[in-house]
């Protein structure tokens, strides 16, 4: 593997199998299969100074390992996607709780059995948990909107309360909207959780950090000797779609193109942009050894950012007297402005302008949308990954 800054003087599209743009997730894991099953050469193409996508950690100036684009914790129910990455890095067993702070008291969410009783008190509280446990069973994940749909006066006053302390302000802060005005899905990520169990991914087996961080299992990812990545380098300036042909510096290109960025950029939005959230993230390191109780909570009906994430209590580094925090403030995202585009907004109207940008690209057999930009969803790391080796796994049944 090579990483290099910018793209030489010599750099000949023809010379490469495959053309990965982004590495990120969806770009390495294709890189990497892709130079493994078939013996291609490829060449990673990222616009940023760094691979590992939004993914990337880094040490700050007080030597904290930090996430730089949003905490980061690795969950999943899929084998194949935790054997995949497991080749790549060893996980800690770090367990992700987080907390909400509702009016000054730290309650867990997903709201469950204890946050019941903080909020209610300790009998009240435990009759509420009896008629959830009666509703829907032990050790059961409700969204919120299914809760409210019931017809109860007493789980009306659970659905109520837990609307209007964990999810109307903090989904304001997010979406810019009410919970009844997003996707229930979104919101389906944080159901009440009728249990004890109070940890964020109560249903993951496979969860924890990669134990010396996300570059560094990036690293490992994309090293192979038919991989090299070209960072700092923006794959408009010489990469186009004209009709159903690709061009790579001016000329039809023949091989692979795995594209993970997003389609809006690619035809100059000309169909208009594809909405998104941005976020502004404030770092601060404290000369302290630790700020709060666990790595996130969650400011669900005071302040202006969404949540604090304090980086040392989920990398489990160990570095007395200081410890680095992150606030995220949401807000719309202005196209080509250099803000960074988080989250897709999944609405009708959206979803359907991105399809007309998609079938201007689904004809081209040799061009292929992969990741959270390039398919325009919501997806966890491991969603990615379970994408990445999908589409890989044709692309190398197809070239065999
Ligand atoms: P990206 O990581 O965005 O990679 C795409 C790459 O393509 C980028 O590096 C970009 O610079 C590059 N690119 C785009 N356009 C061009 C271009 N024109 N030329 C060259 N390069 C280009 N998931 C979890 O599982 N757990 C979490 O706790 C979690 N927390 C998150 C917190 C936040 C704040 C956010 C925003 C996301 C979080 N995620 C989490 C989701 C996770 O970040 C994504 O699922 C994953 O990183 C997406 O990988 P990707 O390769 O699709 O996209
Ligand atoms: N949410 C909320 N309060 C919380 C946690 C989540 O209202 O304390 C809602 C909010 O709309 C958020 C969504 O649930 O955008 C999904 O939360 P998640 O933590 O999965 O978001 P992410 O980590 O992807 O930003």
């Amino acid at each position: 593997m090579s990483i290099v800054n910018g793209l030489p003087a010599s750099f000949s599209p023809e010379s490469y199998d495959a053309i990965v743009v982004g590495a990120g997730y969806a770009g390495a894991v294709c890189a990497r299969r892709l130079a493994e099953a078939c013996g291609s050469k490829v060449a990673v193409i990222e616009r940023r100074n760094h691979i590992a996508g939004n993914a990337h950690d880094c040490y700050d100036e007080a030597g904290v390992l930090i996430h730089s684009y949003g905490p980061h914790i690795y969950h999943t129910t899929n084998d194949r996607v935790h054997e995949f990455l497991s080749r790549f890095t060893e996980w800690t067993d770090y367990q992700h709780k987080v907390l909400a702070n509702i009016h000054g008291t730290l309650m867990p969410v997903p709201f469950n059995h204890t946050s019941l009783k903080l909020a209610f008190g300790e009998e009240k509280g435990e009759h509420l948990y009896q008629k959830l446990v009666a509703a829907f069973g032990e050790n059961k994940r409700v969204p919120i909107m299914e809760l409210r749909a019931k017809n109860d006066p007493e789980l009306s006053e659970v659905a109520d309360y837990v609307y209007e302390n964990v999810f109307l302000y903090y989904t304001m802060k997010q979406w810019g909207k009410t919970p009844d005005q997003i996707d229930p899905s979104i919101t389906g990520r944080v159901p009440v959780f009728v249990g004890d169990d109070d940890r964020y991914f109560p249903g993951a087996p496979h969860q924890g950090m990669p134990a010396e961080g996300y570059t560094r299992m990036f690293e490992r990812l994309l090293d192979h000797d038919l991989i090299n990545v070209f960072l700092g380098v923006d794959v408009r300036d010489i990469m186009e779609v004209r009709s159903d042909m690709v061009y790579v510096c001016d000329r039809p290109y023949g091989g692979e193109v795995v594209y993970t960025g997003q389609l809006d950029e690619l035809f100059g939005l000309d169909l208009g942009a594809l909405p998104y959230r941005t976020l502004r993230m404030e770092f601060e390191t404290l000369p302290q050894d630790s700020f709060q109780p666990v790595a996130t909570v969650n400011y669900t009906t005071t302040e202006d950012f969404t949540r604090i994430t304090e980086f040392k209590l989920m990398t489990g580094q160990v570095l007395p007297g200081v410890t680095t925090i992150m606030r995220e403030y949401s807000a719309a995202y202005e196209p080509e402005s250099g803000q960074t585009p988080y989250y897709a907004i999944l609405e009708d109207e959206s979803q359907a302008l991105y399809r007309r940008y998609r079938e201007r690209v689904d004809g081209i057999l040799n061009f292929h949308c992969v990741g959270r930009l390039a398919e325009y969803r919501y997806y966890d790391m491991d969603g990615v990954v379970a994408s990445a080796l999908e589409l890989s796994d044709e692309l190398i049944s197809s070239n065999r």
